[in-house]
């Protein structure tokens, strides 16, 4: 499947909207220098439209790691979980560990999401332990 161009309106609203944070790791482009990619919520795919409510920005390890899932296994219970909508509120699912180097998954969908996306890999997790040395992390929105 070929995926569909979004118009350049909608691209520039997404970024514009999304405080320059992926918005499943909340790590911002100031910190990595990295510019963030537009994602579909529910991808395309699965039937997901380009349109504002199904589109969020997302880093490249978010976005790579979340491919076309909507779904995945809550490592408490193992049920199937539908994974975090980025138009949902974040600390409802999430919270950071107290030296802010992990994300703390807090229901079924937080833990699912924080496995599925990999949100705690080493590379990122020693990204964020320098990052909150000199107070660029965690954001100040999440705690
Ligand atoms: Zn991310």
């Amino acid at each position: 499947m070929t995926p569909t161009r979004l118009p350049a309106a909608m691209r520039r609203r997404v970024i514009a909207e999304s405080h320059d944070r992926c918005a499943y790791c909340h790590t911002t482009t100031a910190v990595t220098g990295a510019q963030l990619v537009i994602d579909h919520i529910i991808p395309e795919s699965a039937g997901g439209q380009g349109v504002r409510e199904n589109l969020c920005v997302a880093c490249h390890s978010c976005n790579e790691f979340k491919g076309a899932q909507t779904h995945a296994s809550d490592p408490m219970t193992g049920k199937p979980t539908r994974l975090f909508h980025p138009r949902r509120q974040w600390i409802e699912h999430f919270r950071w560990s107290e030296d802010g180097t992990e994300i703390i998954g807090l229901t079924p969908t937080g833990r699912a999401t924080v496995s599925a996306l990999n949100l705690n890999h080493p590379l990122i997790v020693e990204a964020r332990r320098r990052w909150a040395i000199v107070g660029w992390h965690p954001p100040l929105e999440d705690v």
